[in-house]
């Protein structure tokens, strides 16, 4: 193992998949934490496509969401629209395979989850208190996660844990303990409109996030000609 891709929150949106995948170039292994589908036109082709390449995924809050209807009851209107229209459209089989998504999964020296180590569903990461939390409970040395579609790098080193965030295309070293959060491939919520997503060089020792732009506009028709909330389509132009 040594260049890993690291993709989350897809969320239904297949173009900015697909432009993900073909600005990656050969990647050894294609990690994913969680929130496949939801809000996104494509749910079913984003999943497929997923389980092509082999990635690796965990769940997130709207996986479990489509495949069962648990959690509902918290989404905002439009992802409790999108979220029960997914459920509609997904075969029984691809809902069986989303609801069989483990929590939790670790490989090597890092455990993926969508929210946190403490909530791996809901919790939104957004201070050290909480990343630091998270990095106590992880039996590996790095945590990745997602859900709150923002790019962050947290680190731990003698005993503090501090936040950055990431600068495009920069390489960071993998050094002291890390909780890093690739940001969203299908609905950024940065200000910024292009997919988000990291590679990870375990040989090189390097995490470096990427940013892909991608055709926004044929997302945008696919949400409205699939008859999701409109707002869900205004959004991905500014990236919010
Ligand atoms: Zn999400």
């Amino acid at each position: 193992m040594s260049r890993i891709a690291l993709l989350s929150d897809v969320h239904g949106n297949l173009v900015a998949l697909e432009a993900v995948l073909a600005s990656l170039g050969p990647f050894d292994r294609l990690w994913v934490t969680g929130d496949i589908v939801g809000y996104g036109p494509d749910p079913s082709d984003v999943l497929a496509l997923l389980r092509a390449r082999n990635a690796l995924m965990v769940a997130g809050n709207h996986d479990l969401a489509v495949a069962t209807g648990q959690g509902l009851e918290m989404f905002n209107e439009y992802a409790e629209e999108a979220a029960r229209m997914h459920r509609e459209w997904l075969s029984p089989e691809e809902r069986d395979f989303l609801a069989g998504l483990p929590q939790v999964s670790s490989d090597a020296e890092f455990t993926l989850c969508h929210g946190s180590l403490r909530q791996p569903l809901w919790e939104y990461v957004t201070t050290s208190a909480a990343a630091g939390a998270t990095l106590k409970l992880a039996r590996t040395t790095h945590c990745c996660n997602g859900h709150t579609h923002v790019p962050v790098i947290f680190g731990s080193r003698d005993g503090r844990i501090a936040l950055s965030l990431p600068t495009q295309d920069r390489a960071y070293p993998l050094e002291g303990r890390l909780l890093i959060n690739s940001g969203s491939v299908g609905q950024p919520r940065d200000g910024d409109p292009r997919a988000a997503y990291a590679v990870l060089d375990t040989d090189a020792g390097t995490v470096t996030f990427r940013r892909t732009s991608y055709e926004v506009h044929e997302t945008q028709r696919r949400i409205r000609r699939r008859g999701l909330p409109e707002f869900l389509a205004d959004r991905l132009a500014v990236g919010l």
